[in-house]
């Protein structure tokens, strides 16, 4: 297998980490946020777009077997901290939302790949749905820093579950909000604003996470922009998360060249020209 052209992973640094919990509480009814302490700085060998997998706590009610992955949504000031922003779904995220300040939580990474954020770049944009703001929000820290102007188009269910304080952390972005409540956030209808968004505004390279709907349609929308790059975080259901059992492959074409690619190994970020719709599977 080939590495995609963003590949730069960073595997000497792969290891499993004893932490302890020093804040867990609800973002909203249905997101939690984690913040925890390591015994190593991880601020230094953990960037945007990685992963660690976290081994849920088993309760009376779950008891999660494999290692649950999780983005990065920071790392910082204090040496060691860590946090993960999440979605109480089913028995692992379940049982993860039980674990109380004090405690403690084994966490394997930093995995996978990492955004590329090209020396160039002036302008990004950012088209993220739900908690897939977690997976974003450090590329938009990163490049705030950089001096990079950020717009962003924030997708979720509701006005409640948008989480724009906690996507942009700070960073002053031009924000788009839209929502499965008033229609909004229908793909035709984010097809015209993103058209309308890349008409107006040079971007460099678009960025999401979070819905393959979206990917897809960006994909199209990027065959008219040739110059701008696109780059997705891929949330694929996977086991290992090391590149073992092969439970998170999906299909790419690189220029006419099909190829099934490990989202945990070689992802979990991809160039968005380069993902195959998941009907084509077969
Ligand atoms: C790279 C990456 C980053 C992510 N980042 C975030 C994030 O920041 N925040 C967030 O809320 N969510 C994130 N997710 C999604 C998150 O991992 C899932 O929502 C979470 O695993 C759900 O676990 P659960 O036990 O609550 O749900 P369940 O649906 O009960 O269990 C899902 C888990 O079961 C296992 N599993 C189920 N079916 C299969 C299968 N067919 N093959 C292999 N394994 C299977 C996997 O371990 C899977 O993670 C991310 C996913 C990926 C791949």
């Amino acid at each position: 297998m080939t590495a995609p052209p963003c590949f730069q992973r960073n595997a000497d640094h792969v290891a499993s980490h004893r932490c302890e919990v020093i804040e867990h509480r609800w973002v909203n009814s249905r997101y939690r946020y984690i913040r925890l302490h390591a015994p190593v700085d991880l601020a230094n060998i953990t960037r945007p777009g990685q992963f660690y997998q976290l081994k849920c706590p088993t309760t009376e009610a779950h008891q999660p077997f494999l290692l649950r992955p999780m983005s990065v949504y920071g790392v910082g000031p204090e040496p060691g901290t860590i946090e993960f922003l999440y979605n109480v779904a089913g028995a692992g995220t379940q049982a993860l939302a039980t674990l109380a300040v004090g405690g403690s939580l084994d966490i394997v990474g930093p995995l996978g790949n990492l955004f590329s954020l090209p020396a160039h770049a002036q302008r990004i944009l950012v088209v993220v749905r739900g908690v897939g703001l977690a997976t974003l929000a450090p590329l938009v820290q990163l490049a705030a820093l950089a001096g990079v102007q950020v717009s962003a188009v924030l997708s979720a269910r509701a006005p409640q579950d948008l989480m724009r304080d906690e996507f942009l952390r700070g960073v002053q972005a031009e924000v788009h909000s839209v929502y499965d409540s008033d229609g909004s956030s229908g793909v035709e209808a984010l097809e015209r604003l993103v058209r309308g968004l890349l008409a107006r505004n040079p971007f460099d390279v678009v960025y999401t996470c979070g819905s393959h709907r979206v990917l897809m349609m960006l994909q199209q929308v990027l065959e008219d922009h040739p110059a701008i790059r696109g780059e997705v975080a891929m949330e694929q259901r996977m086991a290992c998360g090391m590149g073992v059992c092969l439970s998170c492959v999906r299909l790419f074409d690189r220029d006419g060249d099909r190829q099934f690619l490990r989202v945990c190994r070689e992802g979990p970020v991809f160039d968005i020209r380069q993902v195959m719709k998941e009907v084509e599977f077969g």
